[in-house]
């Protein structure tokens, strides 16, 4: 049974109250949309729905995957609802949203792992909003040919892939995943498109050492990637994978400047960093640069 740590003042989660939070949680619900938000629990729920800012899961809420550190649901996922794609491109539409995050549980029951499916939803979304910057945030379609070249066909602005976590804590943390093919991936979409932003992130505060940090941040620069973000790993339950230590905001601030000595063009690492945090400001930063 897992330990569980007690949060350090520096993590603070405000309860989410605002009525822009409210307005954008009934839209949701509206349209029978799942958030990683609300799915993983995730810290920043209040100032990121506040300003109007979400990630929307698509394929359902549950996962043929069972990630140690993770809060969605294992177990065999639904069938594929084909009006999804649209009702994803309304909401964002209604939303008013600059820049939408997409992701998916994993669907290895599924020939092509989704990837036609999210295909359909970066589209409908850019013909819905030609004006919002897409970024997907995708499973590693594992054994599925052709998967990835569907989704970058598409052409996201930005293509996430996280690696988690080390090389040495997967069959731990990651268990049905493999570092390696993850790095592929991302080198992957840089010769399919070598213009489309790729971004990466991990989890820290699982048991990896500052050295293995340094080399993920080489590895993901040999495959090219451009972004990169580092998070402290939150246990989401009792059940879940333990705590093995809280990074402190001042090791974070020194890997940030260790990340952009590497050559990454935008690093976000802090505590309550999450893959999709500040995506949108970021990336608009970067646009007018
Ligand atoms: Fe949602 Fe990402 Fe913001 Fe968390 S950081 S609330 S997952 S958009
Ligand atoms: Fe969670 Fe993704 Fe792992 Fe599925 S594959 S359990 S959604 S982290």
């Amino acid at each position: 049974q897992p330990v569980w740590k007690k949060k350090p003042a520096w993590i603070r989660v405000k309860a989410p109250t605002s009525p822009a939070y409210q307005e954008t949680r009934a839209i949701m619900r509206e349209h029978k949309l799942h958030t990683v938000c609300e799915e993983a629990a995730c810290p920043n729920i209040g100032e990121c729905w506040a300003k109007g800012h979400a990630t929307m899961m698509i394929m359902g809420d549950t996962c043929t995957r069972a990630c140690t550190f993770c809060n969605v649901k294992t177990g065999r996922p639904g069938q594929l609802d084909p009006f999804e794609p649209e009702s994803v491109a309304q909401s964002v539409k209604k939303l008013g949203l600059n820049h939408v995050v997409v992701t998916s549980v994993d669907r290895d029951d599924l020939d092509d792992g989704g990837a036609d499916h999210m295909a359909q939803t970066i589209l409908r979304i850019r013909e819905a909003s030609p004006g919002t910057t897409i970024e997907v945030l995708t499973p590693d379609f594992q054994k599925k040919p052709g998967a990835l070249e569907k989704v970058v066909d598409a052409r996201p602005d930005v293509f996430n892939h996280n690696l988690e976590t080390v090389p040495r804590l997967y069959g731990e943390v990651r268990p049905g995943a493999r570092y390696f093919h993850s790095l592929r991936i991302l080198s992957r979409v840089k010769e399919i498109d070598p213009s489309m932003f790729t971004k990466s992130g991990i989890m820290v505060g699982l048991g990896e050492g500052r050295e293995e940090v340094l080399q993920v941040m080489d590895d993901l620069r040999s495959a090219e990637v451009d972004f990169m973000t580092i998070g402290q790993y939150l246990q989401p339950s009792r059940k879940h994978h333990a705590v093995d230590r809280f990074v402190t905001p001042d090791e974070f601030a020194s890997l940030e400047r260790s990340a952009y000595g590497k050559g990454f063009l935008m690093v976000s690492a802090t505590p309550l960093t999450r893959s999709s945090y500040h995506a949108g400001d970021d990336f608009e930063r970067l646009r007018a640069a």
